[in-house]
């Protein structure tokens, strides 16, 4: 027994076009076969829902439908489903890949994408390298970038249509940008499919008279400027995307996006863990033995650094926030700094012999460890 065909859309008997289109998506795609993998209910239910949206969005057979039911039906143009495919058949409503989009614009929560459905391409997604020093990237800076993009056309605003003249609805599809298309399938009889259309691509609108300057596309190519503000605490081989900063659109069209992939230059005094940053103090035997006041760069400041006397190779003196501000967070990490002792060399006849005589004097109470050695080891692997 066959259910009425509005009960089935769930639309009541005054509903428009738009009406019945509208409740058909919506109750199509709970029945994709992505979703519904092998079920035969939801194959019939789209099924059903697919021959009621079919004949209630033809004039001539909802009209004949309204009359005389099921009954008036016969002669009309009806499909009949059952020979398809379930995932054929969806392919035949919504097309591969604008119904992709849709459903993961359905599945994300958000309305039904009317964007996917429309024809106008969006802009190109702009993707480029960005080289910055590394200070820029601890800190932050505001750098720009130069590349060559679809622009919106000056002349005729994007529109595509000459100036002075605008675009018309396309006579084909009146405005819609879909057409229903009319194919014969050999024993099936006929078979009703929309699709975009294809005068105006989707559009719903034409231009009579194009403009010269960019032969109707709304678009051109030219070098433009992007300002990228990098976030502090940004590192190398991070991307930052700018949203809607990539090429024009066509007419009517989102821009794309712009990736910018940074490239950190390395720094000759300092290496970045995470948010810390590595500093490395040469210092000699004899200045690590005796202790020494020393300054420190720091990125931000100098810092003054007094190390005791007995100061090991490997040892590590923390200051805390002197490192890299948390990437879109609060606080900074450290600054670390190594100490690195060198052994001095080509020495000459009279160093020797002083080296040989402080020898003689040295005992192992010089080599003991301090209490702690064991800490110090351990932040010195932190390395
Ligand atoms: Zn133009
Ligand atoms: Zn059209």
């Amino acid at each position: 027994m066959k259910r009425d065909y509005y009960d089935v859309l769930g639309v009541d008997r005054g509903a428009d076009t738009g009406e019945v289109r509208k409740a058909f998506r919506q109750l199509a795609r709970q029945f994709h076969p992505d979703v519904n993998p092998d079920d035969p209910e939801a194959e019939a239910r789209f099924k059903e829902l697919a021959e009621a949206y079919e004949v209630l969005s033809n004039d001539q057979s909802r009209a004949a439908y309204d009359r005389y039911g099921f009954e008036g039906l016969r002669g009309q143009p009806v499909p009949d489903f059952s020979q398809f495919g379930f995932a054929d058949l969806f392919d035949v409503f919504f097309g591969g890949d604008p119904f992709g989009s849709v459903l993961r614009s359905a599945t994300g929560g958000g309305a039904w994408g009317a964007s996917a459905m429309a024809g106008s391409p969006r802009g190109e997604d702009v993707e480029l390298g960005l080289e910055v020093d590394f200070v820029e990237a601890v800190f932050g800076a505001t750098k720009e970038v130069t590349f060559t993009s679809d622009v919106t056309c000056e002349a005729c605003q994007g529109s595509g249509a000459k100036p002075g003249t605008g675009r018309e609805t396309c006579p084909q599809c009146h405005g819609s940008g879909r057409m229903r298309e009319v194919s014969s399938l050999g024993g099936f009889g006929q078979f009703v499919r929309t699709s975009t259309c294809n005068v105006c691509r989707g559009q719903g609108t034409i231009v009579r008279e194009p403009c010269t300057d960019c032969r109707g596309t709304g678009r051109m190519r030219a070098e433009r400027s992007v300002q990228v503000e990098l976030p502090a605490g940004i590192d190398h081989g991070q991307r930052l995307r700018l949203s809607g900063e990539g090429g024009a659109g066509g007419p009517g069209a989102r821009p794309g996006d712009l990736y910018v992939l940074v490239v950190v230059r390395p720094d000759k005094l300092f290496r970045r863990d995470g948010d810390d940053l590595v500093y490395r103090l040469d210092l000699t035997m004899v200045d690590a033995a005796l202790g020494l006041r020393t300054v420190v760069p720091a990125l931000d400041g100098d810092i003054d650094l007094k190390l005791p006397a007995g100061s090991q190779p490997g040892d590590v003196k923390v200051f805390r926030n002197r490192g890299v501000p948390v990437l879109h967070g609060y606080g900074r990490g450290d600054l670390r700094v190594v100490l690195n002792v060198t052994v001095p060399r080509h020495l000459t006849d009279e160093q020797r012999e002083l080296l040989r005589r402080f020898e003689e004097t040295s005992t192992d109470e010089n080599y003991k460890p301090d209490e702690g050695f064991l800490d110090k080891l351990r932040a010195a692997f932190r390395q």
